[in-house]
């Protein structure tokens, strides 16, 4: 699920302009971005499951991926974006970065922790949408219509003479791109 965390940063981005695209996609993206190192290093770890391919994997996140991982998560970097964009900007970067948790949760396979390092023996955290290929393929696909809609919007119609042309250009560019991210994940697994 790379191309709807995406497709959420391109929505936000068109309600709280004053935040840079970049910062949005990141934040959409930090518990995986921080989850890579600690896979390189052997703490966390992806099982292939049904063959392998889209969707089908269990991910051992029990840092990066729990619950109060991610509400920490994104408490430090919404106070973060706070300090330099201010508190809209950083209620926004927070609840980026947390819906990263939540679009998860629906379609990992019970395998996100409540507690970090999966403390306390609590079950494991899942809706397994992932096990449904096609419906999460729409899923995402929605997500990332609804994204590009309102990015578009946030953009073209302010926009005048050759401004106007840029802002056509730079919202298809990030219509395109989040298709591509789709295409790739789903042939990619
Ligand atoms: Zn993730």
């Amino acid at each position: 699920m790379f191309a709807g965390h995406f497709g959420v940063a391109a929505a936000v981005k068109a309600k709280t302009p004053e935040v840079p695209l970049w910062a949005l996609m990141l934040s959409t993206q930090l518990l995986d971005v921080v989850f890579v190192p600690l896979l390189i290093a052997g703490i966390e770890s992806l099982e292939p499951v049904d063959g392998g391919g889209y969707g089908a994997v269990i991910i051992h996140a029990h840092y990066t991926h729990s619950f109060i991982s991610a509400l920490i998560m994104s408490i430090i970097a919404g106070l973060i974006a706070w300090r330099i964009w201010g508190k809209r900007g950083g209620i926004a970067i927070s609840s980026v970065v947390f819906s990263h948790w939540l679009l998860d949760l629906i379609v990992h396979r019970a395998d996100m922790a409540i507690l970090p390092g999966a403390a306390g023996n609590f079950p494991l955290l899942g809706l397994g949408l992932w096990t449904f290929p096609m419906i999460i393929i729409v899923f995402e696909l929605a997500l990332i219509i609804f994204g590009s809609i309102l990015y578009h919007r946030s953009l073209v119609p302010k926009a005048k003479g050759k401004q106007r042309k840029h802002a056509i250009a730079a919202s298809g560019l990030m219509a395109v791109l989040l298709t591509l991210s789709l295409v790739t994940s789903v042939l990619g697994g």
